[in-house]
């Protein structure tokens, strides 16, 4: 069924009875091309991109829980291109560029807003840094912006501009950059990839990995065994857990990252904001809650929670760079199971093990990745060899001393 203003209209008259579910509930096949570990944003969209782009279509995706319940829809929405190192951006900027058509793709409204990020600086080495990485992202064809104080104190006249440690004198723009709807994009990748014939397998935990004389076959799964000649690893924070099936240990630590989400407000802040003394994030929603988040928790686990002491930390950030916000009532706050790489940059490639595929450490930033990471993860999987933006997201890079270390701290995945 396509959505359009004359299909509502229609469906209006007709008591909305008409709507179809927007993909099927197939039971399991015994065998398939390809199976996806992981029905997140990165498994649908590789699924979907596998049989729209590559016309490989004997695919499930299968996952442990519902669609979408992983950090697909516990992200903060950030939607952005604005990296400086050359083996990120241009594969960041390609997902942006599929943002930008992603709604029109997939016939599926994700709400995706390009209302700009700013993020801010507070001194002049932090400008200096700034400025370096505004003329990088220009390089790639990116557009980049450098603010000064007073234009930004019209822009966003309530931020703490004099705050005595971290004054704010400026900020970077990159104004393509916003938000989507998160859980819709995972809906809509979901959608997409049924009507390629897709079988989308929920509540179907995979439990081992089957090889034989080293290769791998196929999943034992909490429904029963399922062959297949490809397995394609995009189960994020679990990543580490399913690696483990196969005998991989993976360059990855899970840790738990927290979002906020306050009462309704009017419309008062129409960006999305980065503290540079810290690492607060905040945008409004379409419905008015602002959506905010900060630092990970820093300590591993799998739990889908966080603990009290950050979301302590998180408001003393946001009432630092808006003190207004003391007076709003957070309603909601979840946590998500991060996969941390080592340098904070993702992995897409094979691994030692034939036939079996990796997709990980996408850290805080995979929600933007989405459709980069499942075109170029569908584009390894049919082709044998990595789509050109994504050719440094190797797993064997720290092996050969080639990090891609964005925020310049080391191989410590906590600090990034
Ligand atoms: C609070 C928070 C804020 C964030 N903010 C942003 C942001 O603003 N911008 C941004 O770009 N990124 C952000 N991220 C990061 C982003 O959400 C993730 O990097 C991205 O969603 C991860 O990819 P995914 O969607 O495929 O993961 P997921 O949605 O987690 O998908 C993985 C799936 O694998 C399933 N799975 C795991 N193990 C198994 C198994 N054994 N068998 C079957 N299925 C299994 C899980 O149930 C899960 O559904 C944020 C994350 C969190 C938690």
């Amino acid at each position: 069924m396509r959505y359009s203003a004359l299909s509502i209209f229609k469906q209006a008259f007709a008591g909305n009875l008409g709507w179809t579910p927007a993909w099927r509930e197939p039971a399991p096949k015994s065998h398939y091309d390809v199976i996806i570990v992981g029905g997140g944003g990165h498994g649908l969209a590789t699924a979907y991109y596998l049989a729209r782009e590559f016309g490989i279509r004997n695919i499930a995706v299968v996952e442990k829980g519902y669609l979408g319940s992983g950090n697909v829809g516990r992200n903060t929405t950030i939607v952005r291109s604005n990296y400086m190192l050359p083996g990120n951006e241009p594969f960041y900027e390609f997902s942006l560029k599929l943002w930008e058509g992603l709604e029109q793709e997939l016939n599926y409204n994700v709400m995706f807003s390009q209302r700009g990020i700013i993020n801010l600086y507070h001194n002049d080495g932090q400008r200096d840094q700034y400025i370096r990485r505004g003329n990088a992202m220009m390089m790639e064809g990116v557009g980049a912006e450098l603010l000064d104080r007073e234009s930004l104190k019209k822009m966003l006249p309530f931020l703490n501009f004099e705050h005595a440690r971290f004054p704010i004198m400026g900020g970077l723009l990159q104004k393509r950059a916003g938000t989507a709807r998160h859980d819709a994009v995972a809906w809509g990748f979901a959608r997409g990839a049924d009507r390629l014939g897709v079988d989308l397998i929920q509540n179907c935990e995979v439990t081992g990995i089957r090889r034989e004389n080293g290769a791998v076959t196929g999943v034992e799964t909490t429904r029963g065994f399922i062959g297949c000649n490809k397995l394609a690893l995009a189960a994020a924070g679990n990543t580490s857990r399913v690696g483990e099936m196969a005998g991989l240990k993976l360059p990855i630590e899970s840790h738990v990252l927290q979002a906020f989400v306050t009462e309704g407000l009017k419309p008062c802040i129409d960006h999305v904001i980065t503290y540079g003394a810290g690492h607060f994030y905040i945008s409004q929603s379409d419905k008015g809650g602002l959506v905010f988040g900060a630092e990970i928790d820093g300590y591993s686990s799998y739990a889908q929670r966080g603990n009290l002491a950050t979301a302590e930390h998180v408001m003393e950030e946001g009432v630092t760079m808006i003190p207004g916000l003391s007076r709003v009532r957070v309603l909601r706050a979840w946590g998500g199971v991060m996969d941390m790489s080592m340098d904070g940059s993702p992995i897409i490639d094979r691994t030692p093990i034939e036939n079996l595929y990796l997709n990980c450490g996408w850290c805080y930033g995979g929600f933007k990745a989405t459709p980069a990471s499942g075109f170029c993860f569908a584009h390894l999987i049919a082709k044998g060899e990595s789509h050109h933006v994504a050719r440094a997201l190797r797993l064997d890079r720290f092996e050969r001393g080639f990090p891609i270390d964005e925020a310049g701290v080391g191989t410590q995945p906590n600090l990034h």
